[in-house]
């Protein structure tokens, strides 16, 4: 082992260079035991690709983790990001305020849907989405609603991990570990119209039938009784499921008809990913709240947000209310900079039409790929896509459990990586490979994606 020795005054000498995971916690990630290989380091970005340690290349399919719209290396947000801190490295927005939460407050409020006006910043996805669901407690509260506590969210959805988040999962073994949690919450059937339970030959019947479970379990909880619904705008986990055509419309009116609250989770959904600034835009709907992070960045800093309606924010304004809930670096300075740098890239280089123009050949390159035996379904809209794997395309069945995790973890991973694809064989539904690029991406990385895929799911099969 070689490379410096760190001396620690409570311990042995410890060499640097340690393996990676030795005192690296992962996360969500199996710890690793020491005769199991490392993890694979990532050391440069540049465009849509990225470099490992050894120097091989990669094209990064997943946006690291639907974060990078731009891609790496942009020299406009590294110079913004240092400007920022170099003139006001850090504040709070906790008594003050800063321009540049300011300005990216009065810019994601004039993007937004309708009534969205005003902007509470947060430093991540899960601390937008535990704001939001403390600001509903908060706003029933004020409202001499105490009853409205629940929570209504999708069968296999992710919203974060927090605790209250961790509520809204709609992944059972994700939250088991953590059980009793904060939010009762209510699970729904996602849109998943590949498995559709019910009218699984009428696309429209079939949203109709999914939206009209939300009513019915307000009804058997108490309307009353509910808070808020928690829907993002396409559903990422599970893989990638789109709504049907009037699902959101039918979600709004009951909202709307049973007093509750429609929370868009859009920390994927948004900033071009789907071809809008705002995921909710795409299909037409009004939510009275919007979760925001990730590619507001497009990851060059960390940054959240939920954007709230005036209709809410009004009940804290008439009463002279605060809402009691703050970070200490929700807005920081260097980030709000940030974002405001990459929203002008975006306007700039016209990212939201390229998303537009270019996601049917994305669709393209990914449905030639249903000739193969083993992909069942492919699923999306913008930069955001699904390829569910089966193991009998006529009858549609899927891998068990054991199954799965052998053909993603044991084989697929490690062979698309190896094949220079960075992309998300997951398994927290159905086995699905997520695809969610980098929105400069166009028909060149699309060919290569595609290609990557045809090979290795081709070696799969025969391996099968
Ligand atoms: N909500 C959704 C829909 C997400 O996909 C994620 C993360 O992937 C989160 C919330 C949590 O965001 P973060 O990991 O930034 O805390």
């Amino acid at each position: 082992m070689t490379g410096p020795i760190l001396k620690d005054a409570a311990g042995p000498e410890r060499p640097l260079h340690a393996p990676v995971s030795r005192h690296l916690w992962m996360q969500n990630t199996r710890i690793n035991r020491p005769d199991e290989p490392d993890v694979p380091v990532i050391v440069r970005g540049e465009g849509v690709h990225v470099w490992d340690e050894e120097g091989r290349r990669y094209l990064d399919g997943m946006s690291g983790l639907f974060t990078t719209q731009l891609g790496y290396g942009r020299q406009e947000l590294a110079d913004a990001a240092a400007r920022q801190a170099k003139e006001l490295s850090y504040f709070p927005l906790w008594t003050y305020a800063h321009p540049t939460a300011v300005e990216l407050s009065q810019l994601l409020a004039a993007l937004a849907p309708g009534d969205l006006n005003r902007v509470f910043f947060t430093s991540g996805g899960s601390e937008s989405v535990e704001s939001a669901l403390k600001l509903c407690r908060h706003y029933f509260n004020l409202t001499g609603e105490p009853r409205r506590s629940k929570v209504i969210s999708r069968h296999i959805a992710y919203h974060g991990s927090t605790m209250g988040a961790l509520g809204l999962l709609g992944i059972p073994e994700m939250r088991a570990a953590f059980e009793p949690l904060p939010f009762r919450s209510l699970k729904v059937p996602n849109t998943n119209f590949y498995r559709a339970p019910v009218f699984a030959d009428d696309l429209e019947a079939f949203g109709k039938w999914a939206a009209d479970e939300i009513e019915r379990t307000m009804l058997r909880e108490g309307p009353e009784t509910i808070a808020a619904v928690f829907l993002e705008p396409v559903q990422t986990s599970g893989g990638c499921f789109p709504p049907p055509p009037g699902y959101f419309e039918r979600v709004r009116e009951l909202c709307d008809e049973y007093g509750v609250l429609l929370v868009s989770d859009e920390i994927i959904c948004a900033f071009g990913r789907l071809g809008e600034y705002y995921g909710s835009a795409r299909f037409g709907y009004q939510p009275d709240i919007i979760t925001i992070a990730k590619g507001l960045t497009s990851g060059y800093a960390p940054l959240g947000a939920m954007l709230v309606s005036d209709r809410i924010a009004d009940e804290f304004v008439t009463r002279g209310a605060t809402f009691t809930h703050g970070l200490t670096f929700a807005g920081h300075p260097v980030s709000c900079a940030v974002a405001l740098a990459n929203l002008d890239l975006f306007e700039r280089d016209g990212i939201l039409d390229h998303v537009r123009t270019q996601e049917k050949t994305f669709r393209t390159e990914l449905e030639s790929l249903l000739d193969l035996p083993i992909v069942g379904d492919v699923r999306g809209a913008g930069y955001l896509y699904a390829v569910e794997l089966v193991k009998d395309k006529g009858s549609r069945l899927s891998f068990d459990a054991d199954e799965s995790d052998r053909l993603l973890t044991g084989y697929l991973s490690p062979a698309l990586f190896e094949a220079g694809l960075i992309c998300r064989a997951d398994d927290r539904g159905d086995p699905v490979i997520t695809l969610s690029p980098p929105l400069i991406c166009g028909a060149n990385e699309f060919r290569f994606i595609g290609q990557v895929l045809r090979d290795v799911l081709s070696d799969v099969w025969q391996r099968i």
